[in-house]
């Protein structure tokens, strides 16, 4: 299952931002230096540091994420999955079903082409196997 942490990294990336990006635009109160900033994003992506709704509100702001998504996550990390259904997600890039890819161009929203991949990574996922073969 994907944890709360791994889940804002692929969203992140999605978001094409790096580390340091999403540090110079988010607000941290109290104020850390960018340096101290990029550190607590990673804490933030490998589950060390709380996902605070301070956080969550923080993160929103520098790249788009689904935060019933992220909520939901954070609740079967807690409380293990036999609360309830875990939500689907795309293995590569996080996007979900409130929180869909956009196509640059037609701007239509991906779809599953499987049960945990979007539409807008299956023609990446095509090349990297080619690739790998
Ligand atoms: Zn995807
Ligand atoms: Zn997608």
């Amino acid at each position: 299952m994907m944890t709360p942490g791994s889940y804002l990294k692929l969203r992140r990336q999605a978001a094409g931002l790096s580390v340091d990006d999403v540090a110079g635009l988010v607000h941290t109160a109290p104020h850390l230096g960018a340096f101290d900033r990029s550190a607590w994003i990673g804490r933030i992506e490998s589950d060390v540091a709380a996902i605070s709704p301070d956080v969550v509100r923080a993160l929103a702001s520098a790249f788009r994420f689904d935060r019933r998504v992220l909520l939901r996550l954070i609740d079967l990390r807690s409380y293990g999955t036999d609360i309830g259904v875990t939500p689907r997600i795309c293995a590569i890039c996080a996007c979900s079903d409130a929180d869909p890819c956009l196509d640059e161009q037609t701007h239509r929203a991906c779809a599953w082409v499987s049960a945990d991949l979007c539409s807008g990574c299956a023609p990446t996922a095509k090349e990297e196997t080619a690739r790998a073969a």
